[in-house]
């Protein structure tokens, strides 16, 4: 019979803040981390124990990177399914592609999640042609959310067209878009589950969080919601997870409405900036617990020790410097440049229980 082979070095995909996160939290469990980014001077450079810089298409790369890990997770979606094919049938990659590409192409993650019993997403139609949006528009009204089925992040591919001005999407190549009903939601929130390999799923309670240009802006626990809404978000989440056979974690992103009706919105296989508040006020974060999910190791309740609001520093946000106190942290995710819409850094302010 073969050995099991104990997981020491974790291989990360991608390395912005998430990728920076993890890489903290696994000197707690004492695993080493080797990242791949696309970029040099990434925020994961200073915390990880190794890198390799390199396109998340080029194989060769990809190849030198997986001989160093035990297994292979992803801070960010958006890596071509056929590098996350290639890392399965070598290596155990967590979550598996099986998941990523459902998250990371929104029809599929749509369809997927109606085929769920109870779970319900925004209405939608997919969009190839200018004449698809047209019959959208007489579907949803004079009003619509058009967005990339994949590749689209904190609003880019994005836009809020009006029946009146669509013209100018008639020049535009609308292959692979989505249209969505717009929603008027009384609360965002979300949920994060985190499963092992031994099927034990441990989860972060709802929060609220705040939009602003599609980007997030502020989460706050606890969330102001109703105690059936916070069950039924919880058991929605999990419910998802299991279906997706999930070792790993994945945030739900939902849309409570007035009447107390659900809608997911989307998926996120991977730590998720919702979660953060978790650095903070939990004993086990979120990076700790994907972490042991992925490791063999047993996930662990969060043993939430405070309430806290956690507000993005974003574009020239981050500029007014903040200063840690016992009840203001401050993360700083160590960007080269200061770009607009760019996630430079977050607070938590800390409140008792
Ligand atoms: P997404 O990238 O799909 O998560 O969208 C980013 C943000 O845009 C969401 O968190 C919402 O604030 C808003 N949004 C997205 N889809 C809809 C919708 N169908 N109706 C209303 N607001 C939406």
């Amino acid at each position: 019979m073969e050995k099991k082979k104990s997981i020491n070095t974790i291989g990360v995909l991608g390395g912005g803040q998430l990728g920076m996160f993890l890489c903290k939290a696994s000197k707690k469990l004492n695993l080493k981390t080797i990242v791949l980014s696309e970029e040099k001077d990434c925020s994961a450079s200073k915390f990880c124990d190794d890198m390799f810089v390199g396109k998340f298409n080029d194989l060769s790369v990809i190849e030198k990177f997986m001989q160093k890990v035990d297994v292979v997770t992803i801070e960010t979606e958006n890596i071509p399914l056929k590098t996350l094919r290639f890392i399965e049938e070598k290596k155990s990659l967590k979550p598996s592609s099986k998941v990523i590409e459902i998250a990371q192409n929104r029809i599929k993650e749509k369809k997927f999640l109606n085929s769920l019993k109870e779970i319900s997403t925004t209405e939608f139609n997919e969009i190839n042609h200018f004449e698809d949006l047209l019959k959208a528009f007489n579907k949803f009204g004079k009003k619509l959310l058009l967005k990339s089925s994949e590749f689209g992040y904190d609003g880019k591919n994005q836009f809020k067209i009006n029946k009146n001005n669509i013209d100018e999407f008639k020049k535009f190549n609308l292959k692979g878009f989505v249209a969505e009903k717009i929603v008027n939601f009384d609360k965002e929130i979300s949920v994060i589950c985190f499963r092992d390999n031994k099927g034990n799923i441990e989860y972060l309670p709802p929060v609220h969080n705040i939009h602003k240009k599609s980007i997030l802006k502020s989460t706050t626990f606890p969330p102001n919601i109703s105690k059936v809404t916070e069950i039924k978000a919880i058991e929605y989440a999990k419910k998802i997870a299991l279906n997706l056979n999930l070792v790993g974690v994945l945030a739900v992103e939902m849309f409570v409405l007035k009447n107390g009706q659900i809608l997911i919105n989307e998926l996120a296989p991977r730590p998720h900036n919702s979660g953060h508040w978790s650095l903070d006020c939990c004993e086990v974060n979120q990076f700790e617990n994907l972490l042991r999910a992925i490791s063999k190791q047993k996930v662990l309740a969060p043993k939430i020790f405070s309430r806290g609001i956690m507000k993005n520093l974003i574009g020239k946000e981050y500029l007014k410097k903040i200063t840690s106190t016992k009840n203001i942290k401050f993360h700083d995710y160590y960007k080269k440049m200061v770009k607009e819409k760019r996630k430079m850094g977050h607070v938590t302010y800390i409140k008792k229980l």
